[in-house]
Parts: C-alpha cells; structure tokens; sequence
C-alpha cells in the first residue's frame, strides 16, 4: 500500500524570463513502511523531486502540472502555512548537512522541547525524559549531559542522530533522508543506516533515501528509482535492479562501483549529466550510451514495462507503460 504517490510531475525554473524544465512527468510510489532510494549523479533532479514533497522550492519554480498525494491531499496545492502541518511533523527531512535542520544558537534540549510542546501535552519534566528516552533510542550516549550542548559541541553523527529523533518525536511517517550520510565516517554511516533501519521496522516509518551512493542502496533499499536529467528512467526491486539491470545507465552506474567480490574492472561513466540550458534532442543519456543507435538521437523514449522494471530506453521494443 502506498504512503506517498508523485503523479505526473512536470517543473521548471524561471530564469532571466525564460523557463527551464528541470523535472520531467515524474511517478513514483511510496510504499509504506519500506525504504525507495532515489539514486543518480548530481544534477539528476533527485533532490528537487523531494524537495516538492516538502514545498522547499526555490522562487523561481514553476509547477506546470502533477500532483504530490498523501492522505489523499494534494500537497502541492497546500499554502505555506498548510503545509507546515506536515513539514517536520508528518514528513520529516534529514539533510546531508544537519546545520542546515538545527539552530546553532539553542541547547539540544531546546530544539527538541520545541518538537515536544507541538505533539505532546505534558509537563516540562515529563518532556525531559520523553527526549531522554528518545535520544537512547537514537544510541546518544550520555543523554541528559548532551541536552545542554549546542549543536557545534556534537560531532556529524550526533548531529544527525539527533535529526533523526527529531523526526522520532514528532512522529513522522515519512522521512525523506537527502545524503544523509556523505558527510560522514564510514563507520558512524553504518549507525546512521543502520538506526533509520530500525526506525522502519519498528515504527513502521517510510524513508525516501536519496543518494549517488549504491553501495548504500544495494544494503538497505526495498525499491530504486534511477533519475537522469529530470526524468525517472529505470524503477525496480533492489534485487531486480542489481542483477537485471535493464537501463544502459543503471548499468553504467553499478559498472562503476568497485566490486570486492569479483574482479570485476572499474567502468567510468564518459561525460556529464546535461544540465538544464543544454536543449536535448532524443534520449538525454545518448551522448555518454555504448548502446546508443540511430533512434535515440531523436526520440526521447517513453516508460516501457520490461519484465519486473519500468524502463526508458529504445533498447526495449515492449508496449509504453
Ligand atoms: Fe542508450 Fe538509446 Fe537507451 Fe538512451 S534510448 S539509454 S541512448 S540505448
């Protein structure tokens, strides 16, 4: 059963009056109480698809058409102070920087009790040892000391622990996690997964990973979507995606992780991703496909089913999606 549902979403910014698309009739599901990654190189759209979730658009977007569903509302439709009811609360953010969530200039305790006095009717002791316990559950050691720290005493992943409860206490059903990670060591990246994990299982929350990093999907993701110049181009079970990858980009992109197991070489990707002045015919990948053939210099392709994936590419002779 789906939590979430992105319909058709096309948007753009407006730059020096003229409009650039930057995201193309996206669709995507999100499944309840699983984890969908979004995965692609920098500039792929994979951020701004959820920062629509949120609303957390820059001014000069423009939204011509889609419609983002939860609890059957249009999000898209909500005016800002509607949609702070479910920014923080319903739908919570962990960025990949955790400054750019906490406020420098208050104690632990603050922030939280912040969080606290907008879900919880209890008395200010009784809300110290809700985020006492909550921070344990987050694996804070030393809890009720780090509630008079201010955030630039935390290392990075106190920080985003503490985001994370956060996102725990104001019970949120859905954590969109944008690189949660990047910033880190790659031990404390293992705890950091390792407790959205837990808080997947045990509270059932739904997360949006968005990532380049597919070594962390391979491990933790039910699903993937692969995003290329604003358009979802391959989607499927982690599995599936893994060990049948059907576009020419996902491939690309698995070839060029280094594989431990096998000996697999190193394939890089040639190129770059277009970025959104550069007007493209065809498919936007042909200029970096080994695939490509005479089609894709002029047809940008349609979403096709293939076996248990929806794909984007000419490769595919199968019925439109
Ligand atoms: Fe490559 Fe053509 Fe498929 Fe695009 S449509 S990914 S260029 S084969």
């Amino acid at each position: 059963m789906s939590i979430l549902e992105i319909k058709n979403l096309n948007l753009g910014f407006n730059i020096d009056e003229k409009f650039y698309p930057v995201l193309k009739n996206i669709n995507f599901n999100l499944k309840c109480g699983k984890i969908h990654a979004i995965v692609g190189e920098s500039g792929s759209g994979k951020t701004i698809s959820c920062m629509s979730i949120l609303k957390l658009l820059p001014d000069n977007t423009k939204i011509t058409s889609g419609q983002i569903l939860y609890k059957n509302v249009n999000l898209l439709e909500l005016n800002e102070k509607a949609i702070r009811n479910f920014r923080g609360r319903e739908i919570a953010l962990i960025p990949q920087d955790p400054m750019t969530s906490l406020n420098p200039l208050y104690t632990i305790f603050d922030q939280l009790y912040e969080v606290v006095l907008l879900h919880y009717k209890i008395s200010k002791k009784e809300a110290k040892e809700l985020i006492v316990s909550t921070l344990k559950k987050v694996n804070i050691s030393n809890p009720e000391q780090r509630l008079n720290n201010y955030p630039h005493q935390l290392s990075g992943g106190m920080k985003q622990r503490i985001i994370i409860a956060c996102a725990l206490l104001g019970k949120a059903k859905i954590i969109i996690a944008d690189e949660p990670t990047t910033a880190l060591d790659v031990t404390i990246q293992a705890q950091i997964m390792h407790l959205l994990l837990k808080l997947k299982n045990e509270n059932n929350v739904s997360i949006i990973l968005i990532t380049h990093d597919l070594a962390l999907v391979s491990q933790y993701s039910d699903e993937i979507s692969v995003m290329y110049n604003g358009q979802i181009v391959e989607h499927a079970n982690t599995g599936e995606i893994f060990y049948s990858p059907k576009h020419p980009y996902t491939k690309a992109l698995i070839e060029s992780v280094p594989s431990y197991t096998n000996n697999r070489k190193i394939e890089p990707i040639y190129g770059n991703v277009p970025s959104i002045y550069d007007e493209i015919n065809g498919c936007p990948f042909h200029l970096r496909c080994k695939y490509m053939f005479a089609p894709c210099k002029t047809i940008n392709p349609n979403l096709k089913k293939v076996d248990n994936h929806i794909v984007r590419c000419h490769l595919y002779s199968n019925l439109d999606y």
